[in-house]
């Protein structure tokens, strides 16, 4: 079975599929391709970035202006955003409720909780890994649909939404959207698969759909355990950490889930490497994750509240 399923994936057909939960600046990016501001030339090239944003420099030679562009520029409309927002992330990161944040901040929860979504659609594009490879651990998650924000009926049945959070050796970690009400062979071909690399060696865990599949294609790839990984565990219970992480904000819109695996896999990672010392066989632990936020993206109210689950 899996192992038609393996062939029958065209890499990049899948890969879009699964790949266009990430809509964040994508849709500016699409909207127009980039001209120099100057002689409207689209023969230009990146060029370094200033304050974390994205500048350009026009190839005409008669021209050669360098700008930044402004449909990718964080804080345009925005100059409350632009002042206060390094003292927010500092709040932020520390995990104070949006309450708190918004108190402290003298700013209301709306914009508190725009100002959140803003850092974290920028963290979610920074640290989207297309294909997972080493030594990947996968671990289930389930939770329930939540319209939370919604307005309207949404009926009292909620579908169960099935996360699959793949974890490896480097510490990477890539939690996919797998499915709606169940995590089936085509859930796994279209979302899972194509997220994962060639040449890695996947394990499941706690489900059995899960242990089988890896197991499964590690055969069809052909791929060993590297003997310096030997029965390593990295963490079991990712996904049972992350659903009692969940717990704080007591529920969060299935729109956003994306956001804050993000969020989790980041304060994850900026709190593992202490209690990760007992495991040695392991690469290196993992430290230079850049505390310090630069937010490089633009992504307006009107794209936050639009979201939908892509699932
Ligand atoms: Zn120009």
């Amino acid at each position: 079975m899996y192992r038609t399923l393996v062939n029958s994936i065209k890499d990049d057909e899948n890969f879009k599929k699964c790949n266009n939960n990430f809509n964040i600046t994508k849709e500016d990016k699409e909207k127009g391709k980039i001209e120099c501001p100057k002689c409207h030339s689209e023969n230009v090239i990146k060029f370094g970035f200033y304050n974390g944003i994205q500048r350009y420099k026009c190839k005409n030679e008669d021209c050669c202006k360098t700008f930044i562009d402004e449909k990718s520029n964080p804080f345009r409309y925005s100059k409350k955003f632009k002042e206060n927002w390094e003292q927010y992330f500092e709040l932020f990161i520390k995990g104070l409720s949006l309450r708190e944040c918004a108190a402290k901040m003298g700013i209301t929860l709306v914009t508190a909780f725009f100002w959140r979504h803003r850092f974290l659609a920028d963290l979610c594009e920074k640290s989207y890994i297309k294909k997972i490879g080493s030594y990947v651990e996968l671990t289930k998650l389930v939770l329930y649909e939540n319209f939370k924000g919604d307005r309207g009926y949404h009926g009292e049945e909620r579908d169960k939404i099935i996360v699959v959070n793949a974890l490896n050796d480097y510490m990477d970690i890539s939690s996919i959207i797998a499915g709606r009400k169940f995590l089936g062979f085509y859930e796994i071909r279209d979302n899972i698969i194509p997220r994962i690399d060639a040449k890695a060696y996947v394990v499941g865990f706690q489900d059995s759909r899960l242990k089988m599949f890896a197991n499964a294609l590690n055969e069809i790839r052909n791929v060993k355990l590297r003997e310096d990984i030997n029965e390593l565990k990295i963490d079991l219970a990712y996904s049972n950490k992350v659903k009692k992480w969940l717990i704080k904000f007591n529920g969060v819109a299935s729109k956003y889930l994306d956001h804050y695996l993000s969020w989790r896999a980041f304060e994850y990672k900026n709190n593992t490497e202490y209690e990760r010392k007992n495991i040695f066989s392991m690469k290196k632990v993992y430290s230079q994750i850049n505390v310090k936020a630069k937010i490089s993206t633009y992504i307006s109210w009107g794209n936050i509240k639009k979201r939908t689950i892509e699932i």
